[in-house]
């Protein structure tokens, strides 16, 4: 693709100077004067001389508003061939010119900006973007960069005022962008104990996106906290049902809050209900953990055993039913035989990613909200 657009780099630099040729007809010396520089640069360009080219540019004497939006374009297409460094120049000369009319001077802002972006110079981006935020009202270009930025940065508070702004220009809905970052927010705040402000942020969360289970996660946690189990354990269970993805991240904290109040049997039926009610055969692996905590009854290892035959399980579980069965027999050449079993299954887990991006394939060994590869929210999911 990059190539691609590489090869339209000379048909830039042709459409800017039939432009800019109609534009100085009248000026017979100004015009010869710039089709000569803009064939010199296509030429160069085509001879694959990218810094001569370049040189022709840089030093061409005069722009206006047409030729300016072909310099641009240039700038754009070095950088999209990765030649970030060669776009700065172009777009960092655009804006000194002194007679660039406002609009092609915010254009070229925004390229310039999108070029420390690329090159993961968040700081200067962030300040190119300001600084055209300052000079318009809103801008969405300059505030859907600043999203991304501030997102990376971490800086929550930020990415709430532009998503808004973002939102405003956009028939997108951003609720669950916005409410993310509250809940980021509530997490910062719930580490250090301001459980007042949690619950706060926990509130704009569920206003700015009402289904977001996370807020549920949260609340669960600061139910525990505030050393409620019962009220904790409810929250998990609410954050479970709306969404059974996050059962492989509560799964320990379900185990904690119920070992806290000796609800086992209570987590045990809600685990059962969400295998024959999903079919999902992945819950069975939480479910052995629970019951392997007391004696596991011959009625429950009946049903663990038929549902794991009743459908494709993943090695994951198979290597807890193992380590059950191993818990239940005092036969020495089972248990070496479990031990086998065991010992392969654990070399085969080691350095297997648990948890995939559904909108990029990206691969995970732990449960995260955005995914660290396409930088989206809410897309990862257990590998099935
Ligand atoms: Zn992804």
């Amino acid at each position: 693709m990059k190539e691609l657009l590489f090869l339209l780099l000379p048909f830039a630099f042709l459409s800017g100077w039939m432009t800019a040729r109609k534009r100085y007809r009248k000026s017979e010396n100004k015009s010869h004067q710039l089709s000569h520089n803009f064939v010199q640069g296509i030429n160069l360009l085509l001879d694959e001389q990218p810094d001569k080219a370049l040189e022709v540019f840089l030093n061409h004497p005069d722009i206006d508003e047409y030729t300016a939006e072909t310099y641009l374009l240039i700038g754009n297409m070095f950088r999209a061939r990765g030649e970030v460094d060669r776009a700065l120049k172009v777009h960092q000369n655009l804006i000194g010119r002194s007679n660039l009319h406002p609009d092609r001077k915010k254009s070229a802002m925004l390229a310039y900006g999108e070029d420390f972006l690329v090159a993961g110079m968040l700081d200067r981006a962030e300040k190119v973007f300001t600084e055209v935020l300052e000079n318009t009202d809103s801008d969405p270009k300059a505030c859907a960069a600043l999203r991304i930025i501030y997102e990376q940065l971490q800086q929550w508070d930020r990415a709430i005022d532009v998503t808004r702004c973002v939102e405003k220009h956009s028939n997108k809905d951003f609720g669950r962008y916005i409410a993310h970052y509250y809940c980021e927010l509530a997490q910062l705040d719930l580490e250090k104990g301001n459980v007042h402000v949690v619950e706060k942020l926990l509130e704009l969360a569920k206003k700015a996106d009402k289904e977001l289970s996370r807020v549920l996660v949260i609340q669960g946690d600061l139910a525990s906290r505030k050393q409620l189990p019962d009220e904790a354990l409810k929250y998990y269970q609410a954050a479970i049902r709306q969404d059974s993805r996050l059962l492989s991240l509560l799964n320990s904290r379900l185990q904690s809050v119920t070992d806290d109040i000796g609800k086992d049997e209570k987590l045990k039926k809600f685990l059962m209900r969400i295998i024959d009610k999903n079919g999902d055969i992945q819950v069975l692996g939480y479910l052995i953990d629970v019951l392997s905590r007391n004696d596991i009854s011959p009625q429950d290892i009946k049903y663990i055993e038929s549902t794991f035959k009743s459908g494709t399980s993943s090695p994951a579980t198979l290597m807890r039913l193992v380590s059950m069965w191993k818990e239940q027999t005092t036969d020495e050449d089972k248990i070496a035989q479990y031990d086998l079993i065991m010992g392969v299954l654990q070399e085969y887990l080691q350095d297997r990613s648990d948890f995939q991006c559904q909108d990029c394939g990206y691969q995970m060994k732990e449960f995260i909200w955005r995914c660290p590869a396409c930088q989206e929210w809410d897309t990862v999911a257990q590998i099935k």
